[in-house]
């Protein structure tokens, strides 16, 4: 089941709200990063060919319901009025008489860009009164934003109860991405999970652990593994309490016959802003030092079943990625993933900076813009966001 499209939408001189996701890495008040911006504009393209008057709203950092000067999102609205060629004004409120007035007197196919929502803490609250007044701002609703969708605020789940709600091509395609993964993928499918903490992905693997045929695991994460197989892991980062959990995914993994592949070397090292590290076996871990990359060993076996795979999702750096001596798991991975046949979709703020770092995200068949939220559409979670669209074509 699809979710109804804003291509189906008659928009000709409606007053369109869009919720995107604009939550861009900054520095400064300066864009380090504008992906999602440029991700959002196949849908704000679609809108003005088809003379929708265009109202786009998001949220950018935590402000914490106030007002925060360097998380204003006029920078933003300049940047995309560059990306653009076309006149694109800031309100430097969300709601009220001045934003309602410059809606209303809005032409067709022209933009204008809200004051960013978590200035107001009824967004987050999904208050309802809050909502309704972003509702009264349009004609129909446009949810771009799926990094949001797994969030329950008024601009993302309140308000598409207001006014016809549609889902927007980036949102449309993030879907399909990675809806296809669970319920379509060519085989051998690999699932390849890092990053800090296994607390943070344990739901992930137990639904791909019944969709897939592989499981590489790297990062801090593999630690608890390591310790759910009896290794000594030093003075490593790890959750201990969740090493039994750990021991009975293995033993599910191994009931279905799924490949679990761990470290068999790592690089370890005192702390992470140490000059270099030390590669050596998972069973020789000094009592001292910490793991922060897989080694030479393991980045070949990763290699080598990646390469093997027709479908291949990706979420979490193998290691301290960013620190030199502890970015060669995360490179090796990132290259094998690249290089892989077939299908591949990474996801997760941090995985897809270093793709992007190595400039390899353009040979990924789909880099998800959602972390968070593309973690909890793969753990088989129903996102608020995209459950409140109506479905349809
Ligand atoms: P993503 O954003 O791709 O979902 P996470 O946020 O889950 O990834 O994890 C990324 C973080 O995990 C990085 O900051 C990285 O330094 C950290 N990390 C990876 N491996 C280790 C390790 N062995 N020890 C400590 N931290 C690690
Ligand atoms: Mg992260």
């Amino acid at each position: 089941m699809t979710k109804r499209s804003v291509r189906s939408a008659d928009v000709a001189g409606q007053r369109v709200f869009v919720r995107v996701d604009f939550n861009l890495p900054m520095e400064d008040g300066r864009i380090t990063d504008d992906t999602r911006i440029r991700a959002a504009i196949p849908t704000i393209a679609l809108l003005r060919e088809g003379g929708a008057r265009i109202i786009l709203a998001s949220h950018l950092g935590r402000p914490n319901g106030g007002v925060t000067e360097d998380l204003r999102m006029e920078p933003i609205a300049v940047h995309l009025q560059a990306l653009l060629d076309a006149p694109v004004l800031a309100a430097t409120e969300i709601t009220g008489e001045s934003v309602q007035a410059v809606a209303g007197d809005l032409e067709e196919s022209e933009i204008l860009v809200l004051e960013n929502l978590r200035f107001d803490p009824r967004e987050e609250a999904n208050d309802a009164e809050f909502a309704a007044e972003l509702a009264s701002l349009a004609d129909l609703y446009v949810n771009d934003a799926f990094g949001a969708a797994h969030r329950a605020h008024a601009s993302t789940e309140g308000i598409a109860h207001l006014l016809p709600a549609y889902a927007g091509l980036l949102m449309l395609a993030e879907l399909d991405a990675l809806g296809h993964l669970l319920d379509g993928s060519e085989r051998p499918f690999f699932a390849i999970l890092g990053g800090a903490k296994v607390s943070d992905k344990l739901g992930v693997i137990g639904n791909l652990l019944a969709k897939v045929d592989g499981l590489i695991v790297g990062g801090g994460m593999a630690n608890t593994f390591l310790l759910a197989q009896g290794k000594e892991i030093g003075a490593s980062l790890a959750e201990p309490d969740l090493a039994a959990d750990a021991k009975a995914l293995l033993d599910r993994a191994g009931e279905r016959g799924i490949d679990i592949l761990l470290p068999t070397d790592v690089v370890v090292a005192d702390d992470s802003s140490s000059e270099r590290g030390l590669s050596v076996s998972v069973d020789e871990v000094p009592a001292s030092s910490r793991i922060f990359d897989i080694g030479p060993q393991t980045r070949a076996d990763y290699a080598r079943a990646i390469s093997g795979a027709q479908t291949i999702f990706w979420n979490g750096p193998m290691g301290v990625f960013e620190h030199p001596p502890f970015a060669a798991g995360t490179t090796a991975v990132a290259q094998a993933v690249a290089r892989a046949g077939g299908t591949s979709i990474v996801g997760g703020g941090d995985s897809v900076a270093a793709l992007q770092a190595l400039g390899l995200a353009d040979r990924i068949t789909h880099v998800s813009t959602g972390g968070g939220a593309s973690l909890e559409f793969v753990e088989g979670k129903s996102l608020p966001g995209v459950a409140v669209i109506p479905d349809g074509e």
